[in-house]
C-alpha cells in the first residue's frame, strides 16, 4: 500500500503541534509534582523570578537564541525544555507516520504527550500524579469513542474498553499482594495503556506489556550489575511502561508480524 500523498503535511503539521504540546508538558511536568496550577501565574525564570515573555518562549527556537540562560539574570536554563520540546514533536510525527489519517491518531497524540509527562515525573520525583493520569485517560477514552462513532469501529472500543479493565485488575492485584513492587501510581495508568493498545489488538496489549518488563529488567539488571542502583532500590516502573507503550505503537507491526494469524 503506497503512502497517502498528503502524509508527508501530515507528519509536518503533528510535528509543529508537538512542539507547543511540549512547551506545555515543560510546564506540567515542573508544576503538577509541586502541586502548582499549570494555568496561572505565567512562566517565570526559576532564579530571578522575571516573567517570561512570549517571544522568548517560542519552543526551541528562543532557548538557542539566548544560548540556554535568562534573559534578565543569564543564569543558565536546563536543556531539558528544549528536549521535552523536541521529543514530543518527534512522537507526534512518528504517530503521524504511522498511524497516518486516521480517526484514532488524536488519541495516540494525547496518549504519548501523557505517557512523556509521566515518564519525566516519574523519573524524576518516583510520581505519576493523578491530575497527568486521569485527564488523559478521559481524554483517550473520549477521542477513542469519537473515533468509533465514526469509523463504526465498535469492535475495537470493545476489546480496547475490555484490555483497560483487565490490565487494572491484572496491577491492581499485584499491588495488593505486594505494593512495594508496584505502585499504586502503575495501577492507575494501566487502563490507560489498556484502552490504547486494545484499540489496536489484544497482541498489542500483550507486546506493550512485555516489552516494559523487559526494557526494565534489562536496565535494571544494568544498573545493579554496575551499581548504580541497590537490589532494595525502587526503579520508575512508569518510565518502562511509557516505553512498552511506545514501543507497541511504533514497531508493534513489524514485531507483531509472525504472530498475525492470531
Ligand atoms: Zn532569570
Amino acid at each position: 500500500m503506497s503512502p497517502h500523498p498528503a502524509l508527508g503535511l501530515l507528519v509536518g503539521f503533528c510535528a509543529l503541534i508537538g512542539l507547543l504540546v511540549g512547551s506545555f508538558l515543560n510546564v506540567v511536568i515542573y508544576r503538577v509534582p509541586r502541586h502548582e496550577s499549570v494555568v496561572s501565574p505565567r512562566s517565570a525564570c526559576p532564579s530571578c523570578h522575571v516573567a517570561i515573555v512570549a517571544w522568548d518562549n517560542v519552543p526551541v527556537v528562543s532557548w538557542l537564541y539566548l544560548q540556554g540562560r535568562c534573559r534578565s539574570c543569564r543564569s543558565p536554563i536546563s536543556a531539558r525544555y528544549p528536549l521535552v520540546e523536541l521529543a514530543t514533536a518527534a512522537l507526534f510525527a512518528g504517530a503521524a507516520a504511522r498511524i497516518g489519517f486516521d480517526w484514532a491518531l488524536p488519541a495516540y497524540l494525547v496518549l504519548l504527550a501523557g505517557l512523556l509527562a509521566l515518564a519525566c515525573t516519574d523519573f524524576e520525583h518516583m510520581v505519576l500524579p493523578k491530575r497527568i493520569v486521569y485527564p488523559v485517560l478521559g481524554l483517550v477514552g473520549l477521542l477513542l469513542l469519537v473515533a468509533a462513532a465514526i469509523t463504526g469501529r465498535w469492535h475495537d472500543l470493545l476489546v480496547a474498553v475490555i484490555s483497560a479493565i483487565a490490565w487494572f485488575v491484572v496491577f491492581f492485584a499485584l499491588n495488593a499482594i505486594n505494593p512495594r513492587y508496584l505502585g499504586f501510581g502503575d495501577v492507575r495508568l494501566a487502563p490507560v495503556l489498556g484502552l490504547a493498545l486494545g484499540w489496536l489488538g489484544v497482541r498489542y496489549v500483550l507486546l506493550g506489556f512485555f516489552a516494559a518488563n523487559l526494557v526494565g529488567a534489562v536496565v535494571g539488571i544494568a544498573l545493579i550489575a554496575t551499581k548504580r542502583m541497590t537490589r532494595q532500590q525502587q526503579i520508575p516502573y512508569g518510565v518502562f511502561l511509557a516505553i512498552g507503550a511506545a514501543i507497541a505503537i511504533y514497531a508493534g507491526p513489524e514485531l507483531l508480524r509472525p504472530f498475525q494469524a492470531y
